[in-house]
């Protein structure tokens, strides 16, 4: 199918009919936290996460006596899977639940938005209901749309709801292709014609060099109370502060980012190729380990945020293989030399060009190739040597001249 899923979280604060509705909440919510937990224990001497079938093996015969019903069990199973996968990447000490917070999927309870009651089944055979203390109007947006999981959690005696909310979007019919190429220093992007013409050429600096500065300070705090800045708890809130700081800058920037592009790809009626990064090659100016983790993080950011406006917009999001599309003549296929100043030359051909546009040139051709089938199908068999876009090549590079 092309389109994808819109997942959206309405989140209001809730209040329970009756006192008997809260106090009997309440008790769910002890409950589920009691079984979280020893789900978690069990998982944390584990060396390896089993499946959730493993799991209910493991522990049905303890977590019987709740007297839950089979999808809070399930819940509890994978909501403490998700907590232990965390604190263990983290490096962290075995995680010890505290807030009363449980996830309940459709199964469990009954919306009825029109009359703002949500009516949850919970331990025991039970049954409570509350009262969804939301406007009409933030309502009406989710009509249409399907919900299947809720949030339900207490805090200082006051009841908050989340119900996620999901849609699935159809793309419409595109007539030009966009592509994105990310590094570290810039969002990079073309639009371009089915035959290849280059409508549309756009950079954006990304934030990172400052980003990067917050966590040099971060670095130079650590190293100056080498032992004890874990402990102290000034210097904790000071690194705490930085890494807030990279944290809003990154989220930030995604969002205008993400909202910029598509708004462009719908002025152009335009399909959005993106770069698939689980098959992300090395990046230039990527040195340090740090690095790599921070810009493949934001770049995931990015990409979430494009690809959310985008299916907003109802426009189809791609993703192509990356290998060496910042290597490669667009031109010949050689190999491109770096001439210095991101300008990359082809000893082959003669081709020179800018290395961000050289990519996104090399997103189009390849997406071209494998995503429109009337390109493949133009191309002669059995030649391995023509390319399909061979004629029409130049067309797009014209424009794309930065230096030659
Ligand atoms: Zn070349």
């Amino acid at each position: 199918m092309k389109g994808g899923g819109l997942v959206e979280a309405l989140k209001m604060r809730a209040l329970p009919e009756g006192s008997n509705d809260y106090l009997a909440l309440l008790e769910f919510l002890k409950l589920y936290r009691d079984a979280v937990q020893l789900v978690v224990n069990k998982l944390w001497s584990l060396n390896e996460i089993p499946s959730i079938k493993t799991l209910h093996k493991m522990s049905y015969s303890e977590l019987k006596r709740y007297g839950f019903r089979a999808h809070h069990v399930k819940q509890v199973y994978t909501y403490a899977k998700t907590i232990v996968r965390a604190s263990k990447r983290n490096g962290g000490k075995k995680p010890v639940l505290r807030r009363l917070t449980a996830r309940v999927d459709r199964y469990d309870y009954r919306l009825d938005l029109e009359n703002r009651t949500l009516i949850l089944r919970i331990h025991d055979g039970r049954v409570v209901i509350l009262k969804l203390l939301t406007s009409i109007e933030r309502i009406e947006k989710f009509r249409g749309w399907s919900n299947y999981e809720i949030a339900i959690k207490v805090i200082e005696n006051e009841v908050y709801v989340a119900v996620y909310f999901r849609r699935i979007v159809k793309s419409r019919k595109t007539k030009t292709i966009t592509t994105i190429d990310v590094n570290f220093d810039n969002v990079t992007l073309a639009v371009f014609t089915s035959s290849g013409k280059l409508l549309k050429l756009k950079r954006y600096k990304t934030p990172l060099r400052k980003i990067l500065t917050h966590r040099i300070w971060i670095e130079r705090i650590q190293k100056r109370y080498s032992k004890s800045w874990g402990f102290v708890k000034g210097v904790r809130e000071v690194i705490e502060k930085h890494g807030d700081r990279m944290k809003s800058i990154a989220l930030d920037y995604a969002h205008k980012i993400g909202d910029r592009v598509a708004e462009i790809a719908n002025e152009h009626n335009s399909t959005i190729v993106l770069e698939n990064l689980n098959k992300l090659r090395d990046r230039a100016n990527s040195n340090s380990l740090f690095n790599k983790k921070l810009s493949l993080w934001f770049y995931r950011k990015i990409q979430f945020t494009i690809n959310y406006e985008a299916l907003e917009r109802r426009l189809e999001v791609s993703y192509i293989n990356p290998m060496k599309t910042s290597s490669t003549c667009p031109r010949c296929e050689s190999r491109l030399k770096d001439n210095g100043d991101r300008v990359l030359k082809c000893s082959k051909c003669d081709f020179t060009g800018d290395r961000d546009v050289v990519a996104c040139i090399n997103l189009f051709y390849r997406y071209s190739r494998c995503g429109v089938p009337r390109v493949a199908l133009n191309a002669p068999k059995g030649d391995a040597n023509l390319r399909p876009m061979q004629g029409k090549r130049d067309e797009a590079m014209k424009s794309t001249y930065i230096r030659s």
